[in-house]
């Protein structure tokens, strides 16, 4: 530590904005500067990042001086997170295996080169799980057990892939075979939440009524299919046994007595259905075959089949009006 000046003005910090700036500029750092040139502020790069579970982010912190000069000062800061799902080694963070896309996280930069100094800087990391990493070379999907993960007709679950954590539902349900009145817990413990408001705010009764289904039962759901109506008509009308989102367990398709329990595009003109489609984010869940999004997502509208995403995610499909796929896409 070098000589240290008399801090004597206390240290505003804005705190947004991309760089961060000290209010009164005559202040001196000490000890992070030969002579006592002016700090004109303090910054932190990268202030918003896209990474993906398992990936490291490498921050570096400068002190920037007159001139456009800078001096970088990582190595008298602390870095720290709003969560557990990030840690830190120094300056690098490591993502956590159980951070999902759609979720932001805070890191907070704090300066330990001078007690008198003080110093908080924020920056963001955005967590992109991209599709390009969780997938094999034989299309099979590498995350099955990630909120995020993609399942469709060109991305395969493993025929071994069981979800560890299903549980049985705990709302309405109107189909006796107990494999599907399955889900997993936060998809289970969403899905309550979810009922439970729509009754409480509107008065509807929404009902469960297909959700975890086995790989060995797709395969004999779609290959009945293919007996009865050729194989046309069933990849149309039913997926491929590991391409179903069913087998996650963190997809449902829900209904109500005013279609009879069915599942029919008319549900998403009936109350519940219009109130699914407005609220479902808000409990981690999209409707994840609208209407006009065939090309994408490669199924026809279902306004009854919802996927839990978690909230953060789910909101952000919502507002931007979006597809799980195209959501993906637009990041890559
Ligand atoms: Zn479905």
């Amino acid at each position: 530590m070098k000589k240290l000046l008399i801090i004597t003005v206390a240290l505003l910090i804005i705190l947004t904005g991309c760089k961060t700036v000290i209010e009164d500029p005559d202040v001196d750092l000490p000890d992070i500067i030969e002579k006592d040139p002016e700090i004109k502020g303090v910054n932190i790069s990268p202030e918003k990042v896209l990474a993906g579970s398992g990936e490291k982010v490498e921050f570096k912190v400068e002190a920037i001086l007159e001139g456009e000069k800078t001096i970088d000062i990582t190595s008298d800061m602390k870095f720290s997170s709003d969560t557990e799902k990030i840690s830190f080694e120094n300056n690098k963070a490591l993502v956590g295996e159980d951070a999902i896309t759609g979720e932001e996280h805070v890191v907070i930069a704090e300066y330990i080169g001078a007690e008198e100094v003080d110093i908080d800087l924020y920056a963001t990391i955005e967590v992109f799980n991209s599709l390009e990493d969780t997938i094999d070379e034989n299309g099979v999907i590498t995350n099955p057990e990630a909120y995020d993960m993609v399942v469709n007709k060109e991305r395969n679950l493993s025929s071994q892939y069981v979800p560890q954590d299903l549980v049985k539902l705990e709302v309405e349900t109107c189909l006796p075979n107990p494999e599907i009145n399955q889900l997993r817990k936060a998809a289970s413990d969403a899905i309550t939440k979810m009922f439970k408001t729509a009754d409480e705010e509107e008065g509807l009764n929404l009902v469960a009524r297909s959700g975890y289904r086995s790989y060995a039962t797709q395969d004999s759901l779609y290959h009945g299919i293919v007996n009865k109506y050729g194989q046309d008509y069933a990849d149309k009308y039913s997926a491929y046994p590991g391409q179903s989102e069913h087998q996650t367990g963190l997809a449902l398709d829900i209904t109500a007595a005013s279609v009879n329990y069915q599942l029919e595009d008319v549900f998403g003109e009936t109350e519940e259905g219009i109130w699914t489609k407005e609220n479902a984010h808000r409990f981690g869940f999209i409707i994840r075959y609208p209407e006009g999004k065939e090309d994408i997502t490669g199924y026809l509208y279902e306004p009854w089949h919802l996927r839990y995403v978690g909230e953060n995610l789910a909101t952000k499909i919502f507002r931007q009006d979006t597809t799980l796929e195209e959501y993906f896409m637009n990041k890559e």
